[in-house]
């Protein structure tokens, strides 16, 4: 069990445009979680910044910390690497601060599996509708249709991964997704935990990939 007094650590993974960096940003402003900041080998996006969105490094130097065993995990997301170093992480968590992780499936499932002594509530986050992704990604990712393409043949795939998370949100509306996983966190850190409706969830997913 985790000490009372440590931090802890809250993971959103999503198909890629579902949302999660929105709401990762959204919780650290509000509830004053850390956001881990990753390693990765692709590009910096033109609204990025270095350091803050992630530590933008070469194949080589990402190289070097597998081998130095710095990765609390790693993994090849969309032909790069990211990961993310464990010094900061359990730094902060030994400090009684919390993290949280926007990461994909494979870094989730190397948190969990590491049963770090720190208390962690992993959440998958679905788009309300296939359209709706396609639309957030062209928004977003405008001058790269390239990226959209790859993004939606991803889609998929990646989405069968939400069986492995602790909770399931759609983000529909903004706010109400952003209550519900505050209200969750919430619950949890007075050791209650809530249930989500798996087989609604898996009617939505059905849709989804159908
Ligand atoms: P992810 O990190 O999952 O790839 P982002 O957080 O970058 O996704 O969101 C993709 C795009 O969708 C962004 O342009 C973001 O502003 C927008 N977005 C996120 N959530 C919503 C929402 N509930 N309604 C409308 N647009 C949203
Ligand atoms: P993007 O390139 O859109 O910022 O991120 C692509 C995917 O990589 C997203 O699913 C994001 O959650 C994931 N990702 C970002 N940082 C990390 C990390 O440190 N480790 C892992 N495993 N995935 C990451």
């Amino acid at each position: 069990m985790s000490k009372k007094k440590d931090g802890i650590m809250v993971i959103l993974s999503s198909p890629s445009g579902a949302g999660k960096t929105t709401l990762v940003n959204l919780i650290s402003k509000n509830k004053g979680f850390h956001i881990s900041v990753s390693h990765t080998t692709r590009e910096p996006r033109p609204s990025e910044i270095a350091d803050k969105d992630y530590y933008f490094i070469n194949q080589e130097k990402f190289e070097n910390l597998i081998t130095n065993e710095e990765f609390l995990e790693y993994a090849k997301v969309f032909n790069h690497l990211y990961g993310t170093t464990r010094t900061p992480v359990i730094e902060k968590l030994e400090k009684s601060e919390n993290v949280i992780f926007d990461i994909d499936w494979q870094g989730a499932d190397q948190i969990k599996n590491k049963k770090l002594n720190y208390k962690l509530i992993t959440f998958f986050i679905l788009p309300p509708s296939k359209k709706v992704l396609f639309e957030r990604l062209s928004n977003r990712d405008m001058k790269d249709k390239l990226i959209v393409e790859e993004r939606m043949k991803e889609f998929s795939r990646d989405v069968l991964h939400w069986i492995n998370y602790d909770y399931v949100i759609i983000n529909d509306n903004l706010e109400e997704c952003y209550s519900k996983i505050s209200n969750l966190i919430e619950a949890e850190i007075d050791n209650g935990s809530k249930d989500y409706d798996k087989e609604y969830i898996r009617k939505h997913v059905d849709n989804l990939t159908s």
